[in-house]
């Protein structure tokens, strides 16, 4: 592990197994450590309720990390759910749009959560946004690309008269991956807290446990989780 920096971040935490793997990755990284979670009507809140099992055994099982582990915020953002529907707010069947993208999309949902996410970093004096935002895997977001969050650092800062960086860690890399990155931090406990206590399926399924954690196991989110364990399992034996 890096030593840290004497910088203050604040990490965009979902309570998926990306924006979790970004938190353990930022603690190693930072000497302050804040927490941000978003509710926005999502079909799977229960990303929500799993945030507080995540945080709490990262501080009993991993309390040297923990320490750096600072305030967790979480903001409503019901507007979201108003301005139309989507597969991740509306109860309706997840398929392509017209324009290639899932409609999955929430039309400016990361671009508000990383706006509203630099505006409490300002309150906060915390001068590092971190977010799981991925190029490599992803399915095909325009909000998660890193062309979007260069031009939106640069807008922020110019906005708020800052120096804030959006610290993006999982952009090239993908689900196997970002596996083998809870693996290097905290070992087999580690990849245990991920499994249990984060949330990726976007139907909210936790009714079925499987090796890769929970899930329906049929929906773009669950099929990237458990092809990246699978691949990253296969790798590890
Ligand atoms: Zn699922």
């Amino acid at each position: 592990m890096t030593s840290p920096q004497p910088k203050r971040a604040l990490v965009l935490f979902s309570g998926g197994q990306d924006s979790a793997t970004c938190l353990i990755d930022a603690l190693g990284r930072h000497a302050h450590v804040e927490t941000l979670g978003f509710d926005y009507g999502q079909r799977h809140a229960v990303e929500l309720s799993v945030r507080h099992d995540f945080l709490g055994g990262l501080r009993s099982q991993f309390p040297e990390l923990a320490l750096r582990l600072g305030q967790d915020h979480v903001l409503s953002v019901d507007v979201l759910k108003s301005l139309g529907t989507s597969a991740m707010t509306h109860d309706v069947a997840i398929q392509m749009q017209a324009n290639g993208l899932p409609n999955t999309f929430v039309p400016g949902r990361n671009l508000l959560f990383l706006t509203l996410a630099a505006a409490l970093a300002y309150r906060r004096g915390l001068q590092v946004l971190v977010t799981g935002v991925c190029e490599t895997d992803y399915s095909g977001y325009p909000d998660c690309r890193d062309d979007t969050m260069k031009a939106l650092q640069v807008a922020l800062n110019l906005g708020l008269e800052s120096r804030l960086v959006i610290d993006t860690p999982l952009m090239w890399k993908d689900k196997a991956a970002t596996w083998d990155m809870a693996a290097q931090i905290g070992g087999e406990a580690m990849l245990e807290l991920v499994r249990e206590h984060t949330h990726s399926c976007y139907l909210g399924d936790r009714s079925q446990r499987h090796d890769w954690g929970y899930g329906c196991g049929q929906c773009p989110a669950c099929e990237l989780r458990k092809s990246g364990h699978e691949r990253f399992m296969a790798a590890r034996n």
